[in-house]
């Protein structure tokens, strides 16, 4: 007997796939709270978060909303909001 269970995004790696579409929670940064420690880079599962020089970037064609950087974040500079569509 088959599990009825499948996989909405056709194969590849996550840079290949906008997860965007998939996100219903959106992450802000309070660039006055945040110390570029850079736990939000390393824990984001679509590599959706980079620091530049001056603060922390997201990229919302790849973020999916999970909010593990938020969950993640020293100093609560994230917050989920809900998305606006
Ligand atoms: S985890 Fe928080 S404090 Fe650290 S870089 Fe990300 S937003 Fe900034
Ligand atoms: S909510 Fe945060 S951790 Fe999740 S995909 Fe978006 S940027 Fe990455």
């Amino acid at each position: 007997m088959g599990l009825n269970i499948g996989c909405a995004a056709a194969p590849g790696q996550a840079r290949d796939n906008k997860t965007g579409s998939w996100r219903v929670f959106k992450p802000e940064v309070d660039h006055e709270k945040c110390t570029k420690c850079g736990n939000c880079v390393m824990v984001c599962p679509e590599t959706a978060v980079y620091l530049n020089d001056d603060a922390v970037v997201i990229d919302l064609d790849f973020c999916k909303g999970c909010g593990l950087c938020a969950e993640e974040c020293p100093t609560d500079a994230i917050t989920m909001n809900l998305e606006d569509k």
